[in-house]
Formats: structure tokens, C-alpha cells, sequence
């Protein structure tokens, strides 16, 4: 079984990408072989970015992939930009993708708006290299966000179509969705999901950001005018944090509500603040340890690039010979 997903080099990440992907992916590392995980600068790209910054921020991501626990001996980590397959099977599955479907993609929809300077369109064809990814190596299984469902969907069309096309060559990839935690949102504005992009400041809890900071954020949350803490429709915001606790207790959301029955909102909130802050901790110490050490970083995303592009490269020939792309594979055999 292949596991496969990747995670844009945002420098910080929030806490709705470490629960709703990045612990996916510790545990993935147990059941698949191989896992596999990709820090994808191209896909940080087609927005306005900070171009100085992006392999610092790709070094950022991927200490902080590592102090959340993957291990490079165990997974195959690496930096997407680092393994060409992935752009050439882009252009050849754009082939088999439609454009209404691209143009409908709430993604697209959302962060085109948002765009001052230009749309890009890479910022169109975004699912299009996700699917490449993906399709590259053969992955069965890709742990991503509930935000992220749209786009596994149109990646299991781009796979269904190319098959039916050209002769079963791809794995049409199943999503796996957390079942507590897939969509983490925003403390401020909880009709929203916790964004790197698009959230408030005061409102996203970073990994690394510092205990103190943790506490505040959790204490000035957005709830709703009920008392009780318990979920239900209507309280997006105290419904959040009886995720995020039950995650970080690693028990049922049922459980956190039985532990806080007769609490008020505002005890809850402190106490998770503060389990939510010892709880990253570790995570943020990690990161720090192993920051600073570019040329070691440097070193693990090379070598995870040489295993990657071993197994993308037998999927790209497959599907340029499936397409007819390039001189028959086995020209010389044939001719002898
Ligand atoms: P952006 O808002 O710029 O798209 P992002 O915060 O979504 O950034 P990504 O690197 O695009 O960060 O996402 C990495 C993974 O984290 C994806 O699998 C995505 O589904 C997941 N994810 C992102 N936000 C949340 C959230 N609020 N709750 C749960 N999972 C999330
Ligand atoms: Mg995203």
C-alpha cells in the first residue's frame, strides 16, 4: 500500500494542517510502503510569494515535518521541485482534464479573488500538478484536510479518464479524511477553516508559536452564547475546541464533553490552552534543534528526491508510452 500527500512550504504551520495532515502522515509512516510526503514549492508558486524566502520556508516545513515525527529513514520526504516527473506528467494529464472543472474549483474560486496582482494559470492548473503528485506514484491512499476532498475528486477523474482512454495505467487514489479534525477553523472567525492565507492572525495557532501565545489565542476564542460545552449545529466555535482538545487528549470529542459537563466556556477555554500548549511543545523544541542545521535538511530532501524519482519515472514512462509519446519503449526488441 502507497501513501502519498504533500504540504505547501508556508514556513508556519497551523495547528488544522498538523491535525488534519501532518499526524495523517506519522501514522501513515506504520502502515504503507512506502510513504511518501512532498514539500510542494511549485504549488507555492502560483500565488504572489516571497521568492528570497521559498527554500527557507521549504527548510521551515520540512524541520517542522520531522519534529512532528516523520522520519526520513522510514517515509520518503522530499522537495517537489526536485523531481521533474511531476511537471511532465502535469502537462500530459492536462490532456485528460477539463477546463469547466478546473474553473469550477472552490480553491481556485477562492484564492483567484484574493489575487491583486494576477491570476496565474498555475493557479488554474493547481489540481492538475496535485493529481500528478499523486498519480506519480501510484499512491492508493492520500491523508489531506476536508478542504481538500474537491480536488482528490477531480484527481480520481483525471485517473479514471486516462485509464479508460489509454489502458489501465494509474491508480485511481482514495482520500483519507480524519474523522475528528478535518477541518480545523479559524478561533476568530469559526465559520471559517484555520488558513494559512486567508485566516486572522489572532485567530490561527501556529506549531511553533510560544506557549504564552498559544494560551492567549485560546482564551480570546470566538464561542457563541450557549453555556454548555457540547457540539451541535449553530456553535461552530466551542464545536472547534472540543475537537482540537479531543485530538490533543487523543480521546473522543464524547469524552471531552463528559470531562467538562457543568464547566463554563471561559474554564474550558484556559484549559485547553494550556494542554493544547504542552501538548505542541515537544514539536516546537524538535523544530529548534533541527533548524539550524540547513546542510542536514538539505541533505534529507536529496535523498528523498533520488527515491522518489525512481518510482515516478517508471509511472512516467508508463504513461508516455500509453499515450504514444516519445519512441516505443520496447522499439528495439521489436525490431530484432
Ligand atoms: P492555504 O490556506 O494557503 O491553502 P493551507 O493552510 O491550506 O494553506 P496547505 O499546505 O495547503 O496549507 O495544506 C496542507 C494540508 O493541511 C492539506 O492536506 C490540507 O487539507 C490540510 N489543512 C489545511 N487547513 C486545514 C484545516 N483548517 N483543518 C484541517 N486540515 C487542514
Ligand atoms: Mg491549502
Amino acid at each position: 500500500m502507497v501513501i502519498f500527500s504533500g504540504i505547501q512550504p508556508t514556513g508556519r504551520k497551523h495547528l488544522g494542517n498538523h491535525i488534519g495532515a501532518i499526524l495523517q502522515y506519522v501514522e501513515g509512516q506504520d502502515r504503507a510502503d512506502p510513504s511518501i510526503y512532498c514539500i510542494v514549492d511549485l504549488h507555492a508558486i502560483t500565488v504572489e510569494y516571497d521568492r528570497a524566502g521559498l527554500r527557507e520556508r521549504v527548510y521551515d516545513t520540512t524541520a517542522t515535518l520531522i519534529a512532528a515525527g516523520l522520519d526520513p529513514d522510514r517515509c520518503i520526504l522530499f522537495r517537489q521541485g526536485d523531481v521533474h516527473e511531476h511537471t511532465e506528467l502535469t502537462w500530459l494529464l492536462s490532456s485528460v482534464t477539463a477546463l469547466g472543472e478546473l474553473n469550477r474549483m472552490h480553491q481556485f474560486r477562492d484564492k483567484s479573488v484574493v489575487q491583486r496582482q494576477l491570476v496565474s494559470a498555475g493557479l488554474l492548473m493547481y489540481p492538475v500538478l496535485q493529481a500528478a503528485d499523486v498519480l506519480a506514484y501510484r499512491a492508493h491512499e492520500v491523508p489531506v484536510g476536508e478542504d481538500q476532498r474537491e480536488h482528490l475528486e477531480l484527481m480520481r477523474d483525471i485517473a479514471r479518464r486516462f485509464n479508460e482512454r489509454f489502458g489501465e495505467t494509474l491508480v485511481v487514489p482514495e482520500h483519507r479524511i480524519p474523522q475528528v479534525g478535518a477541518r480545523v477553523r479559524d478561533l476568530q472567525e469559526p465559520e471559517r477553516k484555520m488558513s494559512t492565507t486567508g485566516g486572522s492572525e489572532q485567530g490561527t495557532v501556529y506549531v511553533l508559536d510560544d506557549p504564552d501565545t498559544i494560551r492567549r489565542k485560546f482564551k480570546r476564542a470566538v464561542t457563541d452564547s450557549g453555556t454548555d460545552v457540547r457540539r451541535g449545529d449553530g456553535k461552530p466555535g466551542i464545536s472547534n475546541l472540543i475537537e482540537i482538545l479531543a485530538v490533543a487528549r487523543d480521546v473522543g470529542p464524547e469524552e471531552v464533553e463528559r470531562s467538562f459537563e457543568g464547566l463554563r466556556y471561559g474554564d474550558f477555554k484556559t484549559a485547553v490552552g494550556d494542554e493544547v500548549a504542552e501538548w505542541l511543545a515537544p514539536v516546537r523544541e524538535r523544530y529548534a534543534e533541527l533548524r539550524g542545521d540547513d546542510a542536514a535538511l538539505e541533505g534529507i530532501l536529496e535523498a528523498g528526491a533520488d527515491k522518489a524519482r525512481a518510482i515516478a519515472a517508471t509511472t512516467l514512462a508508463d504513461v508516455r508510452e500509453a499515450m504514444g509519446v516519445g519512441p516505443a519503449r520496447h522499439a528495439a526488441g521489436r525490431s530484432a
